[in-house]
């Protein structure tokens, strides 16, 4: 059985007398692993780590230098791509056709922030437009934070941790990394990978424990500089409250819709739309939770929606034919199929799916559901999708909006016009004008508005947010020449 601990200065905190936690596999409960949990003690050594080899190593290491480290560790994750798809599949139970996805999404992450990291460029200030400011020198130069807390979710447990650990070395910050308790093979072998493409071994601190027991006392110590969080609303609400003076940036939940309007191809979305409220069993923060659909093509798209959606190959996460798997575990599909009976009783109607065994529930797809029900006003974060009529743009505005939270939305029509009005009105971090709201690339801003989160990822927007401006003036008046 593989043990693993926390790698605090390349040392594994593994050894038989720590408190033991097991990972199983989603699928089927294999054993995957045992983590050895870190204690507080372990945090502040792993704080102090970070904090010393920040101010001894990476806050002069020449941004060549980390260009290098990060173009290094790409290499690697490209080269064990089948292994890190593997570990995701076997630790997160995802499909091995999306794990193989997220990796291929985490290499491409590493190399933008190896570019990035060559081009963190500061500004020269016209000194001049202001009164008295003759003769004088102003620049701006962007100089890393320091210690950087990284806390990631389990749905991507790769790709979400590389949006913060790399962004966080091209700007020349340490890190102390804590994965979710559920996923944290694919962590550990990526903080390895990480030390052994060069970068200083105190510099990514990896801590295996338990959120609200190490979680609480990292984001309040004094020595970190800024909390990256992936995760839930009231865990980023609690991060929020904690975290006091240090910057921010929480990447939450949504209740994502998507609104078709009546002049598309009805045949032309409905695979995309399967995949974007399907994928990874609707575990994805932009999965397509609420599909908005005008009543003219109400019913031909609903057929045919269904109908592909129960053509979904269901099983093992490892079969490479294997399109839809388990959620997290069976608690979770507990909660989700008690969330689809609460919208039953309340009057929705399971035009397919529903069933749950294990932690397997099937692809569901609702209709009459209303606002006050959980599965269309909380985020399900499960296989859980609800089609819903309307009639006017200004009314499914409205109800796109009617939502606690903003973070990405699709739009699908073939009026340029229409499309840009709606986007302009959506209360949303992300639009998509024909596409999922599912859809997600490395490179553009990401983040929500509302409860969906605060601050921006996308690498060149985190490394931004983690990086400090310093200002330098230099007086130039006195032009008394020299002896
Ligand atoms: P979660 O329960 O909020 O956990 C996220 C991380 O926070 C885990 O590492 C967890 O550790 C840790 N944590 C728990 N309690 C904590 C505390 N009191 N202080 C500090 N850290 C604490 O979320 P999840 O179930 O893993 O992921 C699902 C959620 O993530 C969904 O809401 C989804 O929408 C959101 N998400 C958002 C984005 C985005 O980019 N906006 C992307 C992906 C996921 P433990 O695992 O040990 O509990």
């Amino acid at each position: 059985m593989m043990r693993i601990g926390s790698i605090i200065n390349g040392h594994d905190y593994k050894e038989d007398h720590r408190e033991t936690m097991a990972v199983y596999n989603p699928y089927n409960q294999d054993h995957v692993a045992d983590i050895a949990l870190a204690t507080v003690e372990d945090m502040e050594e792993a704080i102090q780590y970070s904090y010393a080899t920040f101010h001894s190593t990476m806050k002069t290491m020449p941004a060549y230098e980390r260009a290098d480290i990060l173009r290094n560790a790409a290499d690697l994750l490209a080269e064990r791509k089948d292994e890190f798809a593997r570990i995701i599949s076997i630790e997160a139970g995802k499909p091995l056709i999306y794990s193989r996805g997220e990796v291929d999404r985490g290499v491409q992450v590493i190399r933008f922030a190896a570019e990035h990291a060559k081009h963190i460029s500061g500004e020269v200030i016209p000194m001049d437009a202001a009164h008295g400011g003759e003769n004088r020198l102003g620049f701006v130069k962007h100089v890393p934070l320091g210690v950087v807390a990284a806390i990631t979710p389990f749905n991507f447990p790769l790709n979400l941790s590389l949006h913060k650990i790399a962004p966080a070395i091209a700007a020349g910050n340490t890190v102390v990394f804590k994965p979710a308790e559920k996923t944290p093979v694919s962590a550990h072998r990526l903080t390895m990978l990480f030390h052994e493409a060069g970068l200083p071994k105190g510099s990514l601190n990896l801590l295996m424990g338990r959120g609200e027991e190490i979680g609480s006392p990292l984001v309040k110590h004094k020595d970190v500089h800024k909390v990256t969080f992936t995760g839930s609303l009231p865990v980023g609400r609690k991060i929020r409250e904690e975290a006091g003076f240090k910057k921010v940036t929480l990447e939450l939940g949504s209740n994502s819709p998507n609104i078709l309007f009546e002049d598309i191809q009805v045949e032309r979305v409905i695979d995309d739309l399967i995949k974007g409220a399907f994928a990874f069993s609707g575990q994805v923060c932009i999965s397509a939770q609420r599909l908005y659909v005008h009543h003219s093509i109400f019913d031909s798209f609903l057929a045919g929606y269904i109908r592909k959606t129960e053509a979904l190959v269901i099983g093992d996460p490892l079969d490479e034919k294997t399109q839809f798997g388990p959620m997290i575990d069976e608690d979770e599909a507990k909660r989700a199929k008690q969330w689809i009976e609460d919208a039953v009783d309340k009057g929705a109607t399971i035009k397919s799916g529903g069933k749950r065994e294990g932690p397997l529930l099937s692809p569901t797809i609702m209709t009459n559901v209303d606002h006050n029900m959980k599965i269309i006003a909380d985020e399900v974060f499960a296989p859980i999708v609800s089609v819903v009529p309307f009639e006017t743009e200004t009314e499914v505005v409205a109800m796109a909006n009617d939502s606690r939270y903003g973070l990405q939305a699709g739009v699908f029509t073939h009026d340029i016009n229409r499309a840009l009005r709606v986007a302009d009105q959506l209360e949303m971090g992300g639009v998509w004008i024909n596409d999922i709201s599912t859809y997600r690339q490395d490179n553009h801003p990401y983040g929500g508005v509302k409860q969906s989160g605060i601050g921006r990822e996308g690498v060149k927007y985190a490394i931004d947010d983690m990086t400090d401006m310093k200002f330098i003036g230099v007086n130039l008046n006195d032009k008394r020449p020299r002896a």
